[in-house]
């Protein structure tokens, strides 16, 4: 590896081992996954271009050794975890704003670019990208199309994988696969979408373009409190019916009170009329306007989750990071429903919580109606019945969520957490699956033990 990338992009100390082999997956919600982290990679490699990637992966294919690819380690479903060994591939050094077009709206960037800075260099040309997840103080571009990232402007620009236009991917074989940065085509199936959501089990992204869009001319927030969820949810679902499109939709439930948040975007004249409206929807399903301060807030501070975890944990030794993010006792879902489904889904999952010592602390929708999300706790009984109540009843929830026609996260990936889950959710689609993994991986060296592979 050392002629490929030179010495000092080469680690293999035991410090470096432990740090590397996780990501913010907590043990306490990894349940049936525990085991997963009792291995730790062999070696890091830190390559800065695209063809000491590739080198590196003849090499490991020559060698079958696992290969993990590793952009921020802020995953977290332990989609970085080197469960069967191996190489983790850092893309940390590929950070590199390549192209910007105002005429395209699209950057091209290397994989490891954090996507803070994605933001200060576009923000000189006036633009953003649509993707503003929590993390965007710590996660990287390829980590986020990899894991089909949803962030706070998904409401209009949809989840990172959406924002893809083309690919650069370096493929098992050592070959590399460049898609073209056009947004519609009829001439082949979509490769993309292969990469999209697949935690790195089908090649290593090396370069992505993506779209961008220009910073809005306008703003306007808007916060509307209901008396209950069904009455948020269903205003919620009616804006979107309707055409109205906010960049930021949650409608939240917390012990306080249910809010729901809106920030129009864009061109001064769509901002004030979705404005007017959709303070009209809101009424008309008994919502009170109570004024733009909440919602300031609530945006202002939504990368402080993000900016905390670079200060404390970020980079840290495993057991360091697990100390530092310490609040122990909960879980945190994301899963999809067919709008039809969420208000009953809601409700039997309230059925299965009863008497089991696991209660909801938080109901959302973020994005879409059907972006449903839980934040559980478990808070009296030990630590380790916690574990074990919490993960009987995530489980329950989620294969709920299966059963009702839904999937059983929406934005975070499978990792080792879920593995187990993604057979039952897939069927034939599984095989399928399996099948282009054989014919472009024959020796599953990409981060094996994924996506049930
Ligand atoms: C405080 C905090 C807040 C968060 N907020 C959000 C949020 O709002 N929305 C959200 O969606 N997620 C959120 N997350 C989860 C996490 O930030 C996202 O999953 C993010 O997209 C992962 O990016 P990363 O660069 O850290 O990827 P990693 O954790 O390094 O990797 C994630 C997966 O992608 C694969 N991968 C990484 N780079 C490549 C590559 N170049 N080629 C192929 N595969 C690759 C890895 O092997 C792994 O399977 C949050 C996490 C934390 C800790």
């Amino acid at each position: 590896m050392a002629n490929i990338v030179g010495e000092e992009h080469v680690l293999t100390s035991p410090y470096d081992l432990d740090r590397y082999s996780a990501d913010a997956l907590h043990p306490f919600r990894a349940y049936n996954a525990a085991s997963s982290f009792d291995q730790l990679a062999q070696v890091v490699v830190r390559p800065a271009t695209t063809d000491e990637v590739s080198k590196i992966v003849v090499l490991a294919n020559k060698n079958k050794t696992p290969l993990i690819p590793y952009g921020g380690g802020t995953g977290v479903m332990g989609g970085t975890m080197p469960v069967r060994g191996g190489i983790i591939v850092d893309l940390s050094r590929m950070n590199r704003v390549l192209e910007v077009s105002c005429t395209d709206l699209t950057a091209r960037v290397e994989a490891g670019v954090v996507l803070a800075d994605l933001v200060a260099v576009l923000a000189e040309d006036g633009l953003m990208p649509g993707h503003d997840p929590y993390s965007v103080p710590i996660a990287t571009v390829a980590g986020a199309i990899s894991t089909n990232g949803v962030g706070y402007r998904a409401a209009a620009f949809g989840p990172m994988g959406d924002q893809v236009v083309a690919l650069g991917v370096v493929l098992p074989s050592g070959q590399v696969l460049n898609t073209r940065p056009v947004p519609m085509y009829s001439s082949g199936p979509g490769l993309n979408q292969l990469f999209i959501g697949s935690e790195g089990a089908f090649g290593i992204i090396t370069q992505a373009t993506i779209n961008v869009f220009r910073l809005p001319e306008a703003q306007a927030f808007a916060t509307a409190s209901f008396d209950n969820f069904d009455a948020g949810f269903n205003a919620a679902a009616e804006l979107l019916a309707l055409g109205i499109r906010p960049t930021l939709l949650d409608l939240t439930e917390e012990d306080d009170g249910i809010l729901l948040h809106l920030l129009f975007e864009g061109f001064v004249e769509g901002v004030a009329a979705q404005e007017q409206r959709s303070k009209q929807v809101c009424a008309d399903f008994s919502g009170r306007n109570i004024g733009s301060e909440p919602t300031l807030a609530y945006w202002r501070d939504r990368h402080e989750s993000g900016e905390n975890y670079k200060r404390t944990a970020l980079g840290k030794p495993r057991q360091e990071r697990w100390d530092r993010t310490g609040w122990r006792r909960f879980d945190y879902l994301h899963l999809g429903l067919p709008i039809s489904k969420v208000l009953e889904y809601r409700k039997r999952c309230d059925k299965i919580m009863e008497g089991r010592g696991v209660r909801t602390v938080e109901y959302a929708i973020w994005s879409r109606p059907e972006l449903f999300s839980m934040l559980l706790v478990c808070e009296d009984r030990s630590e380790a019945q916690a574990r074990d109540s919490l993960g009987r009843v995530v489980e329950e929830v989620l294969t709920l969520a299966q059963d009702m026609g839904g999937v059983m996260e929406y934005c975070h990936g499978v990792g080792v957490k879920l593995n187990h889950l993604l057979v039952r959710e897939m069927g034939v689609g599984q095989d399928v699956v399996r099948k282009l993994k054989q014919a472009i991986d024959p020796s599953n060296i990409m981060n094996p033990g994924k996506l049930g592979l």
